[in-house]
C-alpha cells in the first residue's frame, strides 16, 4: 500500500494529541453537568473550562457560546432561530447555510471568489423587513477570505444582523468576533483538531435567538439536551492549542505555495480558483482541464494521496461546485476542480507524493488525447 498523504484537512483535521488526552479524561469520568452533586459539579467544571477555551479562540465571552452537534447545527440554529427576518445569504455559503435559508435572497460573488459588497449594499437598501445577512469567513472550497467586517458594517447601518460561518477560518487565521462585527458565529471542532460531531454557535449578548431543540434548560435555554461532554472537552482543548499555534500556518503557506507552483509548472493550463484573492494558507483549488474531479481524486487515492473534489464535503457525492458556479467558472472547469487542503502536520513528502501522482495523471491524459 502506498504511503498515506492526507491532504483533505478542510473535510476533517486529525485530532491534536492534547485533544485525545482531554477526551480520554472526560470519558473516564461519570457525571452530568446538570447534576448538583460532586461528580455533577466536576462535569460542569469540565464543560465551563471548554466553554472558556472556545470563547477565547474567537474573543467572545464564555456566556455567548452555545455548544451544538457541529457546524451544520450551529448554522441551522443561527438562521432558523431568528425567524421573521429577510435572509440575505452569500452565493458561496456551505450547504448547511443555504439549505437552512428558505426563501433567502442570494448575494452574488465576484470572479475572484469574494462576496459582492456593492450588491449586498443594494439588497439591504431594497429590504423592507429587518434582515439577517449570512457570510462565511473563509470558503471551504477555495479558501478565499471574505470581507466580513465590511459586510457587518453595511448590515448594521441598515438595522440588519450578521451571521458568520467561521468553521473553516477558526484555528487557521485569527478570528475576533467583535472586530468582525458578527452577531452570530458558527464553529466546528473537527476542522481545527477536535472531534467530529461537536461545534458551537457564538451568540452576541443581545441577539434574541430562539431555541430549536427544547426540553431542558441546558446552554442557557438555547439548546436543550445533555451536553456531549467528552466531545466538548476535546473541542476546548483543540481551540486552546489552535489559538496558540496559529503561527504554524506560515509553514503551511510555504508548502501550499510550493504545491501550487509545482502543479502549475506541470500544467500551465490548470486554473487555480481563488488565487487572486486573500486565501487561507492551507487551501488550493485547482483544475486539471478536461479531467473530471472524480478521476483525479481516484487516481490520487490509488497513489495514497487523499484530496476532495471541490464540493464533496458531505456524503462523498460528487456534484458540480455551486461555489465555482457563483464565481462564473464554466461547467467544464468546475467539474475538473479538486480541493487540496493542508494542515499543521503536512510535510514536503506529502507534497512530493501529490505532485508526482497528479503529474503522472496529467501526462497520461495528455498522451491519450494526442
Ligand atoms: N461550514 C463550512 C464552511 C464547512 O466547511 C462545514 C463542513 O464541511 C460546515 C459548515 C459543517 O460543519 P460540520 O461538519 O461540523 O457539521
Amino acid at each position: 500500500m502506498p504511503r498515506a498523504a492526507y491532504l483533505d484537512w478542510n473535510a476533517t483535521a486529525p485530532l491534536r494529541p492534547e485533544v485525545v488526552a482531554a477526551m480520554a479524561e472526560a470519558l473516564a469520568r461519570t457525571g452530568n453537568p446538570s447534576s448538583v452533586h460532586r461528580w455533577g459539579r466536576e462535569a460542569r467544571r469540565t464543560l465551563e473550562k471548554a466553554r472558556a477555551q472556545v470563547a477565547a479562540l474567537v474573543g467572545a465571552a464564555p456566556s455567548e457560546v452555545v455548544f451544538t452537534s457541529g457546524g451544520t447545527e450551529a448554522n441551522g440554529l443561527a438562521l432558523r432561530g431568528l425567524a421573521g427576518r429577510q435572509l440575505l445569504v452569500s452565493a458561496i455559503e456551505h450547504d448547511s447555510v443555504r439549505q437552512a435559508a428558505d426563501g433567502a435572497a442570494m448575494i452574488p460573488a465576484t470572479p475572484e471568489g469574494m462576496v459582492d459588497l456593492a450588491a449586498l449594499e443594494r439588497m439591504l437598501a431594497d429590504d423592507k423587513r429587518p434582515a439577517l445577512v449570512s457570510l462565511m469567513l473563509a470558503n471551504n472550497e477555495t479558501g478565499v477570505i471574505q470581507p466580513v467586517a465590511e459586510a457587518a458594517r453595511l448590515a448594521h447601518a441598515k438595522g440588519a444582523l450578521l451571521h458568520c460561518d467561521a468553521v473553516q477560518a477558526a484555528g487557521k487565521i485569527a478570528v475576533d468576533r467583535a472586530a468582525l462585527g458578527a452577531d452570530l458565529l458558527a464553529l466546528s471542532a473537527h476542522k481545527l483538531g477536535g472531534p467530529q460531531g461537536v461545534g458551537a454557535l457564538v451568540v452576541a449578548g443581545a441577539v434574541p435567538l430562539a431555541a430549536l431543540q427544547t426540553g431542558g434548560g441546558q446552554e442557557r435555554g438555547r439548546r436543550a439536551g445533555t451536553e456531549n461532554l467528552p466531545g466538548i472537552a476535546g473541542f476546548g482543548a483543540a481551540a486552546s492549542v489552535a489559538a496558540e499555534r496559529l503561527r504554524d500556518y506560515a509553514a503551511v503557506a510555504l508548502l501550499r505555495d510550493q504545491a501550487e507552483r509545482r502543479l502549475a509548472a506541470i500544467a500551465p493550463d490548470a486554473p487555480i480558483h481563488g488565487a487572486q484573492a486573500p486565501r487561507l494558507a492551507n487551501t488550493l483549488c485547482i483544475g486539471m482541464p478536461r479531467v473530471p474531479a472524480a478521476t483525479q481524486v481516484m487516481a490520487l487515492d490509488l497513489a495514497g494521496v487523499m484530496v476532495s473534489a471541490g464540493a464533496a464535503c458531505s456524503s462523498g457525492k460528487l456534484r458540480r461546485s455551486q461555489v465555482l458556479e457563483a464565481m462564473g467558472v464554466d461547467a467544464a472547469a468546475a467539474e475538473s476542480a479538486i480541493r487540496i487542503s493542508l494542515g499543521w502536520s503536512s510535510s514536503a513528502i506529502d507534497i512530493d507524493q501529490l505532485v508526482e501522482a497528479w503529474g503522472a495523471l496529467y501526462a497520461r491524459t495528455r498522451a491519450s488525447a494526442a
